[in-house]
């Protein structure tokens, strides 16, 4: 008898010797976890302006600036594996890949937008937990959602079907997008999870005073 698919409400035959089906196991491949559905540009973007708005009311803090230099200490860091690997030193090759993609981030993208994507990432989990299914899958979002601001990281191709140019995404393999993720942890996670704070008593802050104004009105005569 064939094995079904072990991912919840699923009943596709299993892909081989995996305990996944075949979509199941594509999804834990992209994903971080087989049921992980990916944070949209559109779902992150409520909260990357809290970030910009939380920017705009403490410009003078150095937390931005210290988040600045820790993202040029680690992409200065992947510069010099990549300079390294031109000049004929070995390199493994998910490290390769990450430095290469944190070199292209780098180069194209503004380094505000990808603190404030990184740490924007770290609110969603801390108040939409339920969209993020395990470590791995948040690992996997927020590799996917700075990746994904480099333009270079997609490609163009011709498209017969739809007599169009498409863009397509190259599929990062899973090791190269833990990896970026635990880089840009090291740089952001403290920072992402104390913003996150920060927001929940904004919003525990605002819940309080709507319940003092609806106990308020109650007694109005
Ligand atoms: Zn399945």
């Amino acid at each position: 008898m064939t094995k079904r698919c072990a991912a919840l409400h699923c009943a596709e035959p299993v892909a081989g010797y995996s305990t996944l089906c075949e979509s199941h196991k594509r999804t834990l491949r992209r994903h971080g976890h087989a049921l992980q559905k990916g944070i949209t540009v559109l779902e992150l973007k409520p909260f990357q302006d809290r970030i910009s708005a939380r920017r705009a009311k403490n410009p003078a803090n150095p937390t931005w600036e210290l988040l600045r230099g820790r993202w040029e200490a680690l992409t200065a860091h992947a510069k010099a594996t990549l300079d390294a690997y031109a000049n004929g030193s070995p390199a493994i090759s998910y490290e390769r890949q990450t430095a290469e993609q944190l070199g292209t981030l780098r180069t194209t993208v503004s380094v505000d937008v990808v603190i404030d994507t990184a740490l924007a990432m770290f609110l969603l989990l801390e108040q939409s937990p339920h969209r993020i299914m395990s470590d791995k899958a948040f690992n996997f979002q927020l590799a996917r959602r700075v990746r994904g601001l480099a333009e270079a990281n997609s490609s163009s191709s011709y498209s017969a079907k739809e007599g169009r140019i498409k863009r397509t995404y190259k599929d990062t393999p899973p090791r190269v997008l833990d990896c970026l993720a635990e880089s840009l942890k090291v740089a952001f996670g403290i920072a992402g999870m104390r913003l996150a704070e920060l927001e929940k008593k904004d919003v525990e802050g605002l819940k309080a005073e709507r319940q003092q104004l609806s106990d308020a009105l109650k007694d109005m005569s």
